[in-house]
């Protein structure tokens, strides 16, 4: 019998992301010395206290299902952690664990989006938005932020984009791909506008917040304008910030009637997160934060270098981001053109590839993110890889005829 998608995954584009890393790992089975910007996690390994309280919870035989969206301590940890740095009162019953900050986001829009509902975000975004949008029949309506506002959108564009139809504001800040971070006073400029629309609900993805830079600081929608918090679903989770990508434990803090229903969604389809992994979870919330201190220096120095490196690329440019770890640079002088070794650049694609066939270097381009012509840098590597991958992004731009 012949194999068709049902339409709703045929609307659906496979990860741009993903598909880089494989051309690059094809790249680098044949011998070439690839180095990776496409990598949207830490190189850093999980601090060793979550490690050993993982172990514990194995010896003691946690090893079973657990409550559907989360083990009781783990809600309290989140909780307090949502209390003590966010200044949020959410209840057990307003808290949803689930297996990463991606499923979390997907439980939330299946729970909810009906098809034909409008779904607003800032573009360039987060490559999942969209296509999590579709798959659950939504309609994805990008906002596209310029680069000349550091690539956050302005209230009047937030304004302009909503319709009656639009059921969510999905807000990622500091952002995957372009690490825009929103101060308080620009969060607050947007709150405006969605009181004036209360049908519309707010999804922060606070999955970056406390990847940040200089004098930055972290602001969550509900907690900038308390007057959003009843239609405001606060996500988070522990990947980036604790290094713990492959242990999948993603949270949100909001209404009631909302986490019962992303619990109706788990309780029929993956259930709960892994029981190792939530009490690893509940180590990494309760436990010490120092280590960000040394994690994120190193961050900042590298951003600092790959920007450098940009700015001395003829055609390039990025704003500085406030946080998470990846630059967005615009390429627009450089579609068009032609590289050193004769490849045409029609569009931020042939960027990529031409970096990455003729200089050994993957990044992710905009076409991904709804950012075109440009590309994403993750500077999540380590400092020997990233100053060659500088003096090849160079090369490649001084190459350009
Ligand atoms: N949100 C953003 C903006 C991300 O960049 C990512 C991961 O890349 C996620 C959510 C999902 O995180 P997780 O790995 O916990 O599913």
């Amino acid at each position: 019998m012949p194999f068709t998608q049902s339409d709703a995954l045929a609307r659906v584009q496979p990860s741009a992301t993903l598909a880089v890393t494989q051309k690059a790992r094809e790249l680098r089975d044949k011998g070439v010395d690839v180095i990776s910007l496409g990598a949207g996690e830490p190189d850093f390994d999980t601090p060793d206290h979550i490690k050993q309280a993982a172990i514990e919870a194995i010896r003691a035989g946690k090893t079973k299902y657990t409550p559907v969206d989360g083990i009781p301590e783990l809600k309290d940890a989140i909780a307090h952690k949502f209390k003590r740095e966010n200044q949020l009162d959410y209840s057990a019953e307003q808290i949803s664990v689930a297996p990463g900050g991606k499923p979390i986001i997907y439980n939330a829009l299946v729970a909810t989006l009906n098809p034909g509902d409008e779904v607003v975000f800032p573009a360039p975004y987060w490559v999942s938005y969209p296509e999590m949008v579709r798959l659950c029949g939504g309609e994805p309506r990008p906002i596209p932020a310029s680069i000349g506002t550091g690539f956050k959108i302005t209230a009047e564009q937030l304004e302009k984009a909503i319709t009656p139809r639009t059921k969510w504001l999905i807000f990622n800040s500091p952002s995957n791909p372009t690490g825009a971070g929103y101060t308080r006073d620009e969060i607050q400029a947007l709150t405006a506008v969605l009181m004036r629309h209360p049908h519309v609900m707010i999804m922060t993805d606070d999955m970056y917040e406390h990847i940040v830079y200089g004098d930055f600081t972290f602001s969550t929608v509900a907690q900038v304008n308390p007057d959003l918090y009843g239609r405001t679903l606060t996500t988070n989770g522990v990947s980036k910030a604790f290094s713990m990508t492959g242990w999948r434990i993603g949270y949100a803090g909001g209404p009631k009637a909302l986490i019962a229903s992303m619990r109706k969604v788990m309780s029929q389809t993956t259930s709960n997160a892994c029981s190792i992994s939530q009490w690893a979870a509940v180590a990494a919330l309760n436990g010490p934060l120092d280590f960000l201190g040394e994690r994120n220096a190193a961050f900042l120095r590298r951003r600092d270098k790959m920007l450098e490196d940009i700015a001395a690329c003829q055609g390039l440019s990025a704003p500085t981001p406030e946080g998470a770890f990846y630059i967005f640079a615009d390429c627009a002088a450089w579609i068009g053109r032609a590289t050193a070794k004769g490849a045409k650049l029609e569009n931020d694609v042939d960027v990529c590839n031409a970096l990455l066939e003729e200089e050994a270097v993957a990044a992710v381009p905009g076409a991904a993110f709804g950012g075109s012509p440009g590309f994403r840098i993750s500077y999540a590597t380590d400092d020997v890889a990233l100053i060659e991958a500088g003096k090849r992004l160079r090369r490649m731009a001084d190459g350009l005829s």
